[in-house]
């Protein structure tokens, strides 16, 4: 089955990585902005990985037939240098329009402080001006169920945000209620072990179903698994859900998603109508 991961960090995998996503029915990805496993120390760092992840990561993906979009912020890890965040935002948009760049992401709060809540807030001020999508981390694990609340709350405080132009990733069983209810798109980040499992992702589809829903793998630094949504695909398959679903939560909403975005060009696949298949009648056997 064709599929599209729409949260995973590609700059963090070899190239065999994407050699398997494609023979596992990868067609697209799309890569969030994230920390880069340490904290870089000026603009001019961020502007030459965006230059990666909008010049290099792309033909990189491309060899192996996939489609690379990214999204651009300051992660809210490094949002606590506030000078150096309110930097990297005003240099933003000289790559906003670049033709693989999909939005403001992945932006949102790590351990709830305030400078994260105050970075987070200008990147929506970025994201209106712009007319962007937004992509959204939250916190892991203790932090986590606050830290969605706070997020939640800075959204719908703010009219001008169309919340169907809102991805919150990572959520959780006990987050993903409240993401779905307000009306944005819910992210299941998956990993092999740790937070949420192909397991745990199938048990949240049977309770809240496909509506707005999507599933990707992260795919980053740390312990983490590039294929993780193929498994999530076998899962359900094993648990006798139909393809139709599947391929709603796998492929249909993504592209629903980021058709939002005006630098969405998604090409599906190449299929051929023009070649007749049409069976001939046999002609009468030599006699
Ligand atoms: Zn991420």
């Amino acid at each position: 089955m064709d599929y599209i991961d729409p949260h995973i960090h590609m700059v963090s995998r070899i190239t065999d990585d994407y050699e398997t996503l494609a023979r596992m029915g990868c067609v697209a990805v799309s890569e969030p902005a994230f920390w880069a496993g340490f904290d870089r120390g000026s603009v001019d760092g961020f502007r030459d990985y965006f230059r990666q992840l909008t010049e290099v990561e792309p033909r990189r993906a491309a060899t192996y037939g996939i489609q690379l979009y990214c999204w651009l912020c300051i992660n809210a890890k490094e949002a606590e240098n506030v000078s150096l965040s309110r930097d990297v935002i005003a240099m933003i948009p000289e790559f906003l329009d670049h033709p693989n760049v999909l939005g403001i992401g992945e932006i949102g709060l790590n351990k709830n402080t305030r400078n994260e809540s105050i970075i987070f807030l200008e990147h929506l001020e970025l994201a209106i001006k712009y007319n962007q999508s937004i992509l959204i981390h939250t916190p892991h694990l203790e932090d986590k169920f606050q830290g969605t609340q706070m997020t939640l709350d800075m959204l719908c405080d703010d009219s001008r945000i169309n919340r169907s132009r809102v991805l919150v990733d990572h959520v959780e069983e006990h987050t993903i209620g409240a993401v779905l209810d307000r009306g944005f798109w819910a992210g299941m980040t998956l990993y092999p072990v740790s937070k949420c499992t192909p397991e745990r992702a199938a048990d949240m589809v049977e309770i809240y179903g496909a509506e707005r829903l999507m599933a990707n793998s992260a795919g980053d630094w740390g312990p983490s698994k590039p294929t993780a949504v193929p498994d999530l695909i076998f899962e359900l398959r094993r648990r006798g859900h139909n393809e139709s679903l599947i391929r709603k939560l796998v492929y249909d909403n993504p592209i629903e998603f980021f058709s939002q975005s005006d630098n969405f060009r998604f090409q599906p696949r190449n299929v051929d109508h023009t070649v007749d298949h049409t069976v001939e009648a046999p002609k009468a056997l030599p006699s």
